[in-house]
């Protein structure tokens, strides 16, 4: 399996398609906005100064993203593949991550980038009414997929949360550091991987059968040109 990077706007659908992407391949999620929550919560100088960043919608700084990313990366349950949520979100990130791409993926061991793209118009709608179940992180809406009892997970009946910053005034701000610094790594992931480009706006499962077959596709290319060479795939 290579790695798979998610990237898009906040909102975009990146944690639900990644949620199902763990079921199909049994490979580990990292979100590194879901490890920057758990050390906001930590209570440690570097949590309150990663608190205060999230608060106010900027990003954390790129030398603790990627100290960050190259620890849970050299764990064990990566050897598999991967899923990368919300990383990279700058040139430095994206530059930082190809160079360890080159030294530690096989020749012909491509990732593959999933670029998930939403209407502005709809974003408001999904940050806002987005919800999640703090007990087992199933994804909710308001709007457009909400639970069948107002509030609670249809799976544990545990009441769903809102995040912090999926408040009007720091949802701009998030949009438009996404609008500086992420927008560009589309060209440079177009140019440098694999890039698949999907409607967010797609239900969910549509969504979903997209990505799953890009994946599998690429990972037959890479079994029959590994088998060329003699390598393993
Ligand atoms: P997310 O859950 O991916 O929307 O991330 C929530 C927040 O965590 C962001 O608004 C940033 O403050 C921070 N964050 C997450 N990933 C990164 C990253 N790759 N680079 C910088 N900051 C990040």
């Amino acid at each position: 399996m290579v790695p798979i990077l998610l990237l898009g706007v906040p909102g975009a659908g990146k944690g639900t398609q990644a949620k199902r992407l763990v079921l199909r391949y049994n490979i580990p999620h990292l979100s590194t906005g879901d490890m920057f929550r758990e050390m906001a919560n930590s209570g440690s100088p570097l949590g309150v100064q990663v608190l205060a960043d999230m608060r106010a919608g900027n990003l954390v700084s790129d030398a603790t993203v990627c100290e960050l990313v190259a620890l849970r990366l050299q764990r064990e349950d990566c050897r598999q593949g991967y899923i990368l949520d919300g990383f990279p979100r700058t040139l430095a990130q994206a530059q930082w991550l190809q160079g360890f791409w080159a030294s530690s993926l096989p020749l012909g061991g491509n990732p593959i980038v999933i670029y998930l793209t939403v209407g502005y118009n709809d974003l408001y709608r999904r940050l806002l009414g987005r919800r999640s179940c703090s007990q087992c992180g199933r994804i909710y809406n308001e709007f457009t997929q909400p639970p069948r009892q107002a509030g609670l997970c249809d799976l544990d009946q545990t009441p769903l949360v809102q995040r912090k910053d999926d408040d009007p005034a720091v949802i701009r701000e998030r949009l438009s550091a996404y609008e500086e610094q992420t927008l560009p790594l589309v060209e440079f992931f177009r140019k440098q991987a694999r890039l698949l480009e999907v409607s967010g706006t797609e239900p969910v499962d549509r969504v979903s059968e997209k990505i799953f077959a890009t994946i599998e596709n690429a990972g037959r290319e890479n079994a029959s040109r590994a088998n060329a060479k003699g390598e393993p795939a």
